[in-house]
């Protein structure tokens, strides 16, 4: 039976690593909603209607309807990669300056129907994983197999860090903590949608979990 895998819960809380192990060993889609707000900030950012101290919310919002975005599956990664207007943006969608404008873009009511919309459609016929902040919650509230993950701040930061230093990216850890915890709050403290643990989910905090420990356990 194909069923629906949805995955939330914190920034850098590993969602992404666990949804694409679980989607190649299950032959599902994985979805990462988290690139789609963040294609989304960049071309906030490329048009200049958003910088760290500064938010243009209605030339944004005026401009949706020309922000097109696909996935397309790159079978040399294994998972597929974000297209924003026909451009792969994968790699200038990961930089610490989209994840400090992100949150704030995420927080828009039409951003996250525009984005809510495309994610229903491409889950319609189930066998997916998707992950982000509100997928148990909004946009598939009748999933099968809920996840709610969490980890210490500061294990996140670690992690996060980490994987920006492998791809060359200049930052400090304390940089990388600020940045998650901010997230963080703004997550949980927007209006629409906010971060909360959906009903029904399977709560895991990884903090002392390897990988494969919380593989097997979802597995299970
Ligand atoms: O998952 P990732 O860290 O890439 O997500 C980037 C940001 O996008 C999050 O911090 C959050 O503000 C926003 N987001 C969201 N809803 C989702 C996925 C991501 O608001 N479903």
């Amino acid at each position: 039976k194909k069923i629906t895998i949805a995955i939330d819960g914190f920034s850098s809380t590993g969602k992404s690593t666990l949804a694409k192990e679980l989607a190649a060993t299950l032959g599902y889609v994985y979805v990462d909603t988290g690139a789609m707000y963040r294609a989304v900030t960049y071309f906030a950012m490329q048009n200049e209607y958003v910088s760290e101290d500064f938010l243009n919310k209605e030339a944004l919002i005026s401009q949706l309807p020309n922000v097109k975005l696909q996935f397309q599956f790159n079978s040399n990664l294994g998972f597929a990669e974000m297209y924003l207007n026909g451009e792969n943006v994968e790699q200038p969608i990961r930089t610490i300056e989209v994840s400090r404008n992100v949150s704030k873009i995420a927080e828009i009511s039409e951003v996250r129907t525009k984005l809510v919309e495309q994610q229903q459609a491409m889950g319609k016929d189930k066998a997916i994983v998707m992950d982000g902040r509100d997928i148990g919650t909004v946009v598939f509230p009748d999933a099968e197999l809920k996840i709610f993950m969490n980890a210490s701040a500061e294990t996140r930061a670690q992690r996060r860090f980490d994987e920006l230093i492998e791809k060359g990216q200049k930052v400090t850890y304390d940089e990388v903590l600020e940045n998650v915890q901010q997230r963080d709050y703004i997550d949980t403290h927007r209006e629409d949608s906010p971060l909360v643990k959906a009903e029904g989910a399977i709560e895991i905090n990884n903090s002392a979990l390897s990988k494969r420990e919380q593989f097997d356990l979802v597995m299970n």
